[in-house]
């Protein structure tokens, strides 16, 4: 990595005056009209462009230089910070480097952006599975679930410090939450920040570790939590409940509670979308004279209409029979196939009869 300070010969927090100074000292040195080292007449203009301006210093400060000796294209100029033009060149034809996007990219090389910093002492977000019968999908459900996860350390109220003692600077980081790495890769070095392995990010430790979590603000433990999971639901839904997942560290806020739900398969009825579908069996003469039909839907017993000369697959419509639509407003339907039971054993009346039957034409 290109140290600009080192390459001006001034201390990383030189003035603008002193920068200025050294730069139009070396410069006068080495210019090659003089026969001075072009090389190094390059590098020292290189230096002087970057910190002399000051928005780019700022980021130079920040992020460091990003990549060096490649071909001209990674020569620091006027656009060094441009991305865009980088991705497009490095890695949006297929460069193979595993990154998806952009943003991806941008996280990889200079860690972690100020909102995740934001969000470290967030707790984790937790996925479980409730298993529901298509029954409990007719109503709202009160569930009470047991969770082993992070709570909020009692002793230190989630502070992570012994009551009555305080926090300090973090030593590694010295505050700052974040340490610097430098990594080689194909094209010559990169630098980035990441997370103070120390303090994990916040700059700061307990002085003195609660005796219970270690610091942590938050120890593993069951707890049962009760949630409330919405009529309509359907399988492989999931649902969000907010901070209800890890308890943060050291007071961070909670995670969120992810629910997927499984619904068990029902003997009579398939769902599909909020309707449902079943199939009956009616007699012959029923469905050749017409009638009514008692039939057991999801939630009560009901009674179908049958018309005269009902055929073998007829698919009858119950309305309002179905699930409950998830957005709390109206329902799916009941679809009831007719399928007509053919009887394998007859008495000796109805043999009889069925003879008169078959007699008639029928
Ligand atoms: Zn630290
Ligand atoms: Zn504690």
């Amino acid at each position: 990595m290109k140290d600009y300070y080192k390459i001006l010969g001034v201390p990383p927090g030189a003035s603008d005056e002193e920068i200025k100074k050294a730069y139009r000292r070396l410069a006068h040195k080495y210019h090659p009209d003089r026969g001075g080292d072009e090389k190094k007449f390059k590098e020292i203009n290189e230096a002087y462009q970057v910190l002399s301006d000051k928005e780019k210093r700022a980021q130079y400060d920040k992020y460091g230089r990003i990549f060096e000796g490649g071909g001209p294209e990674f020569q620091a100029s006027a656009n060094w910070f441009d991305f865009d033009s980088f991705w497009q060149k490095n890695f949006a034809k297929g460069a193979g480097f595993g990154f998806e996007t952009l943003e991806d990219l941008f996280e990889e090389f200079f860690g972690f952006s100020q909102r995740k910093r934001e969000d470290i002492r967030r707790g984790e977000d937790l996925e479980i599975v409730v298993r529901l019968d298509l029954r409990e999908t007719l109503k709202n459900q009160k569930k009470k679930i047991a969770l082993y996860k992070y709570v909020v350390c009692q002793r230190c109220d989630g502070k992570g410090s012994e009551p009555g003692t305080r926090l300090k600077e973090c030593a590694t980081c010295r505050g700052r939450g974040e340490v610097q790495q430098v990594k080689r890769i194909f094209f010559g070095t990169i630098s980035r920040y990441t997370v103070c392995p120390t303090c994990k990010g916040e700059g700061y430790i307990p002085e003195k570790p609660c005796n219970v979590c270690k610091g942590e603000g938050r120890i593993r433990k069951e707890e049962t939590i009760q949630i409330t999971i919405p009529a309509g639901v359907d399988s492989g839904q999931v649902l969000q409940f907010k901070g209800l997942g890890d308890a943060g560290r050291r007071g961070g806020r909670a995670g969120d509670l992810y629910v997927r739900i499984h619904l068990r398969p029902h003997p009579k009825f398939k769902r599909k979308g909020d309707n449902l579908y079943t199939v009956i069996e009616i007699p012959y003469s029923l469905a050749v004279l017409g009638g009514e039909v008692e039939i057991e839907t999801l939630e009560k017993t009901v009674l179908l209409k049958i018309p005269q000369g009902t055929e073998a697959g007829e698919i009858f419509k119950l309305k309002n029979l179905g699930i409950p639509h998830f957005s709390g407003y109206g329902k799916g339907d009941l679809y009831v196939k007719v399928q007509i039971k053919t009887p394998k054993r007859l008495t000796k009346t109805q043999k009889e009869l069925m003879k008169k039957l078959q007699e008639e034409g029928l």
